[in-house]
């Protein structure tokens, strides 16, 4: 714009060309401005409109994504002894883009992790984003790995479950599967508090998956599960588990159950169902495993292996049973203790003659020598004049024929023939423990509403959830049915009961110091005529106030059978072990 350069001296035209000077400026201005403005306004468009859509392309991108396992809330037993545990373990994987001398991975790898190199090269050379190597490789592996260094080689740490004791209430307990979900017992039962919420680490990559320094990774940590806290007793456990696997072997019987319970209030304080497996070891066999198994699959054998035969299957029960015949031939007033019956040995029930187990026959005797003698012909009269309609109405109250309610999975139901088909000879051979099934633990608390003055309670393990986080307890409440019998019917069935064990067939079974009730059985296994039996005994301590009540089952013994004579002598052992430890005190200490 300097005027020297013009070579004029018209002032006309000096004034013409200043102000198409000034024009030209003020357009290239404008223009400029409105470039400027333009790009502002698609600047901010992306910045502020599709900031986040372009944010969540570039992660997409560019994140890598790995979760972290939640540690499974541990299972403990009533005094907080660690049942179910986790272990820290570590999985190897590898990131093909960030590897950069990938034989020397490979062989140490496959050095570390003693698998094939082979096997490892196959995945070092897969342009993959991540190659997972091995998991469950033990902490000390995994540590020395990470110290190693080696660009691409990625350590994550992982959790396991670990059982503390091997096979110990295996078939209560139960494992988990690969991904931490319960597969088997407590583990599935209470999945929903054990299991915890995952976490994730996010890391940021460039477009061939390589990290980005800077950016590090993101974690989102995970949420550990609730602890279960349950009634089990560990020492209980273990006594009544090595009481079980004796007389498994000496007995070579194909199973033995126990069961321990609180009379009062249900809580499970043993639960044993021998033989039991290794919960570290879930999916291993052995050659027993496969007896009496012949052309089953794999999958067969391993859940007949994982049944839990005291609330899974259903046995006939035999002689236990006059518990409840009589139980509730007292309720209907059918009888009383000055009752007398006759047996000559066998009684007749239509066209059928149905025998005494003592052939000469028990004579004369009142209701609670029948007992004693666990006598058929008497039973067999008492459940005749009770009638098969007043039967199956206490069937009902005692409530045999609905589940117990147990908190484990797979409960068996009572299977019982229809009133409709109920004659005289299926009453008769109902009301000695014959002719339908039922489980061992709904015998057994029916058995405990009987004697603990009318209560039918829950069988269950579970007492309360711990939030290890926070602290905060959570207690299950379970159902109580009171009054399903009379407590004069409940208090004479403990005199007569502890009459079966101070005098009558019950009397291996009994414990020096305390008063103990309860009742033998010998049964035949079904189908019936393979000459094979099922013998057992239940018991409940102390005998006038019931605080606990078990039963022991030995499934197919070979030799001497009889409940009285095998099974009894197992409670007995057992409560001499137990009873001053869950501090019931002996009659002995009382009166000092
Ligand atoms: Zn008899």
């Amino acid at each position: 714009m300097s005027e020297d350069k013009i070579k004029t001296t018209d002032p006309r035209l000096r004034s013409k060309l200043r102000f198409y000077h000034r024009k030209k400026i003020t357009i290239t201005f404008f223009i400029l401005t409105g470039i400027c403005i333009f790009l502002m306004g698609r600047l901010t468009h992306f910045m502020i409109f599709c900031s986040e859509h372009y944010a969540e392309a570039a992660r997409e991108l560019h994140e890598r994504e790995r979760s972290i396992k939640a540690a499974r809330g541990r299972i403990l037993d009533r005094n907080g002894a660690v049942l179910a545990d986790n272990r820290t373990v570590c999985s190897v994987s590898v990131i093909y883009y960030q590897i950069e001398n990938p034989e020397e991975v490979i062989r140490f790898l496959s050095r570390e992790l003693s698998l094939p190199e082979e096997e490892i090269r196959k995945k070092v050379q897969k342009r993959s984003s991540m190659e997972r190597i091995k998991s469950n490789v033990d902490k000390e592996t995994g540590d020395r790995i990470r110290e190693r260094n080696l660009a691409g080689v990625k350590v994550d740490e992982d959790y396991k479950r670990y059982y503390p004791y091997g096979d110990l209430a295996s078939k209560v307990l139960g494992f988990t599967g690969s991904d931490n979900q319960g597969i088997l017992g407590l583990e599935v039962k209470y999945d929903s508090y054990l299991q915890g919420s995952k976490g994730k680490i996010l890391t940021m990559t460039d477009a061939k998956g390589i990290e980005v320094e800077r950016e590090g990774e993101r974690r989102m940590e995970p949420i550990a599960g609730k602890d279960l806290v349950t009634s089990l007793d560990v020492n209980v456990q273990s006594y009544a588990s090595q009481l079980a696997k004796q007389a498994l072997k000496t007995k070579e019987a194909r199973g033995v159950c126990i069961i321990v319970m609180n009379a009062k209030n249900g809580e499970l304080i043993g639960m044993v169902n021998e033989p039991e497996f290794d919960l570290n070891a879930p999916y291993e066999l052995c050659e027993d495993d496969f007896i009496g198994m012949e052309g089953k699959s794999e999958q067969d054998v391993l859940n007949a292996k994982w049944r839990n035969a005291c609330i899974n299957d259903t046995y006939e029960p035999g002689s236990t049973f006059k518990i409840i015949t009589a139980a509730a031939g007292l309720e209907e007033g059918v009888v009383s203790t000055g009752s007398s019956f006759y047996c000559p040995g066998y009684v007749v029930v239509d066209d059928r003659r149905i025998r005494c187990h003592k052939i000469a026959g028990h004579g004369s005797q009142d209701f609670t020598h029948a007992v004693m003698n666990s006598c058929n012909p008497a039973f067999v009269t008492l459940g005749l004049r009770i009638g098969a309609e007043r039967y199956f109405h206490y069937f009902d109250v005692f409530g045999l024929r609905k589940k117990t309610g147990i908190d484990l999975p797979g409960e068996a139901g009572t299977i019982m023939h229809k009133l409709e088909n109920v004659g005289n000879v299926e009453l008769a051979t109902i009301s000695f423990g014959q002719s339908f099934q039922i489980t061992p633990i709904q015998l057994l608390v029916t058995a405990a509403a009987i004697v603990n003055g009318g209560t039918r309670v829950t069988p269950h393990f579970g007492v309360k959830v711990l939030d290890p986080g926070t602290g905060e307890e959570t207690s299950f409440s379970y159902p109580v049915e009171d009054g399903i019998i009379s407590q004069e019917t409940s208090e004479t069935m403990r005199y007569v009961l502890e009459k079966v064990v101070s005098e009558g067939g019950g009397k291996n079974g009994a414990v020096t110091g305390f008063r103990i009730g309860g009742k033998t059985a010998t049964s035949q296994t079904l189908p019936r005529g393979t000459g094979q039996y099922i013998s057992s005994f239940l018991a409940f301590a102390p005998a006038e106030d019931p605080e606990v009540i078990a039963i022991a089952i030995i499934n197919r013994p070979k030799g001497t059978y009889y409940g009285g004579q095998i099974a009894a002598p197992i409670l007995r052992q057992l409560y001499e072990n137990i009873l001053s430890y869950l501090g019931i005190m002996s009659y002995t200490s009382q009166e000092e």
